[in-house]
């Protein structure tokens, strides 16, 4: 019962509407059907009834016709029971189409039939007999008293005749008539006999016709009192249960559409059905996760917005900075050139190194301020040829002066002249970057390695150095602006080495390895 409740739940609710107008459709058709058979059923057992009844008031008007004739002997009562057996048999012929196997009905042809033969055999004889009796008057005027007690009586009593003629007259015991007296005796027992049976059967065909009738009202009764309320019970209950289940199931999708319009998305338990309303939760779902995915996607679009607007304002500040510095940093590293220059060569050590402290720091602190207006700024480069190998040559003997780098083996590797065209400067801005970058990490000692490959489209460049490598964990996160791990740096680099490549429509990979050291290769195309 539960395996069908739940095949009927998980079929499309149009099957369902189907299913249920089917039932009553079917069940509607079978009570009419059978309504219908029960009605002619009635009609034929009604018809039968009346037959069987009217079978039974003839035979018992045979039986008051027969006793009259037999009592009376009155010839006219011979006519009436002719008549009544036509009439019995002619409604016998009627029933068996009807009810033809009915074996009451058979009987009572067959008993008609035998006492149809007997009742002519005793008016035959009592013809015969009533003859006889005449005769005897006319020939003996003995007889002549009690001729009218012989005719009134023979039929009724022929045994009295029997003993009279006998007593009185010294009748012959082997005479015909005596004979013939015998036989209607033998001949009228027969017949009541027949016809009290014909009279039982007759009951007994009426009451089998009375109990049908009674059993087709019974059942119709039971099929209108029981079977129709119960079918209309589980009927109701069916769809009952089906539009219960299928509301349920939108109330629990109307709540919680409802909650996610609030902005709250709760998924509904996956429905294992497949009707309509399974697909909708199921669609519902699907577009309650698509929902959430695009709200975190926004959440994430909003810091980065907001880290965006925090990067302008702080670049803003920044080149605001830079600007006010650029000047008297100028300056005082033009001042420190001029104090270098007109030293005196027996001047004191601490003067000299001071001088060159001071020129070293500040060309340091234009590199930042350097950096800061770079990335402030973000101008279009403007492309002009250069030898890169020169480039890269000049721009370390800038790192020299910045750092402490009197232990770092320097190596250009290159087949000969590589031109290309870059915005000089900003190239300038990358290799300055990548090699203070490297300088600070192998702490000025070490290998740095620039390798450049030319290719007939692209330039490699390639710098690594021996350093101790970058962290797995952070190796994603150095090309973000701001991300340092130095106490002086500004994090600002390697975000301005992306833009340039970027901007010159190359790109930036690096490979780095814990204790072996960093590798940051540049592809650049050669012309734009
Ligand atoms: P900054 O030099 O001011 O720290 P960068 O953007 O140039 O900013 O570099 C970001 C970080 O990347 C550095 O702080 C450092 O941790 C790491 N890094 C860059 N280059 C190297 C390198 N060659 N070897 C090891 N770590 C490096």
């Amino acid at each position: 019962m539960h395996k069908y409740y739940k095949i009927i739940l998980s079929m499309s609710i149009k099957k369902k509407i189907i299913l249920i107008f089917s039932a009553s459709f079917a069940i509607i058709a079978i009570f009419g059907i059978s309504a219908t058979f029960d009605l002619l059923e009635t009609r034929k057992e009604f018809n039968f009834l009346k037959i069987s009844d009217s079978i039974r008031s003839k035979v018992l008007q045979i039986r008051r016709h027969e006793k009259n004739y037999f009592l009376y002997g009155n010839l006219s009562e011979i006519e009436k029971i002719q008549n009544y057996l036509e009439e019995t048999y002619e409604l016998i012929r009627e029933g068996k189409k009807i009810n033809a196997p009915d074996r009451n009905l058979i009987q009572l042809e067959l008993k008609i039939k035998d006492y149809s033969t007997r009742f002519y055999n005793i008016t035959e004889l009592a013809t015969v007999i009533s003859d006889a009796i005449n005769r005897l008057s006319m020939n003996n005027n003995k007889y002549r008293f009690i001729i009218p007690f012989m005719r009134t009586t023979f039929m009724e009593h022929p045994e009295k005749v029997m003993t009279t003629l006998k007593q009185f007259h010294s009748f012959d015991n082997n005479s015909k008539l005596n004979h013939n007296l015998k036989k209607i005796k033998t001949q009228i027992d027969g017949l009541r006999k027949t016809g009290e049976e014909i009279i039982n059967i007759a009951r007994e065909l009426d009451r089998g016709a009375r109990y049908r009738v009674q059993s087709i009202i019974k059942a119709s009764e039971v099929g209108i009192r029981v079977i129709f309320p119960l079918s209309f019970f589980f009927g109701f209950i069916t769809l009952f249960l089906v539009t219960q289940n299928i509301v349920k199931r939108l109330n629990e999708l109307m709540i919680t559409i409802k909650k996610t319009g609030e902005g709250y998305f709760s998924p509904l338990p996956f429905p294992s059905g497949k009707d309509e309303i399974s697909t909708l939760i199921r669609t519902y779902n699907n577009m309650a996760e698509a929902l959430k995915e695009r709200e975190m996607q926004l959440i994430k679009k909003e810091e980065e917005l907001i880290q965006h607007r925090k990067l302008a304002a702080i670049g803003i500040l920044a080149s605001g900075v830079a600007h006010e510095l650029n000047n008297p940093l100028n300056n005082i590293h033009l001042s420190a050139q001029i104090l270098e220059r007109e030293t005196e060569p027996d001047s004191k050590l601490m003067v000299k190194e001071t001088i060159e402290d001071i020129l070293s720091q500040s060309l340091r602190v234009k590199k930042i301020v350097g950096d800061l207006l770079e990335f402030a700024r973000e101008r279009k480069p403007e492309m002009a040829r250069i030898n890169l190998p020169d480039l890269i040559k000049n721009v370390y003997s800038q790192v020299e002066k910045i750092s402490s780098s009197e232990d770092i083996r320097f190596s250009v590797i290159s087949s000969g002249e590589v031109y290309i065209s870059v915005d000089p400067e900003q190239m300038e801005r990358v290799l300055l970057n990548l090699f203070t970058n490297a300088v600070d990490a192998m702490s000025g000692k070490g290998d740095l390695i620039v390798r450049v490959s030319p290719d007939e489209d692209v330039v490699k460049i390639e710098v690594s150095d021996t350093g101790p490598g970058i962290p797995e964990d952070t190796v994603n996160k150095i090309f973000d602006p701001f991300f340092t791990t130095k106490d002086r740096g500004t994090g600002l680099g390697l975000s301005i080495v992306y833009n340039i490549i970027k901007n010159h429509y190359g790109r930036v990979e690096v490979k780095s390895s814990c204790g072996q050291g960093t590798t940051f290769t540049i592809y650049l195309p050669r012309e734009i």
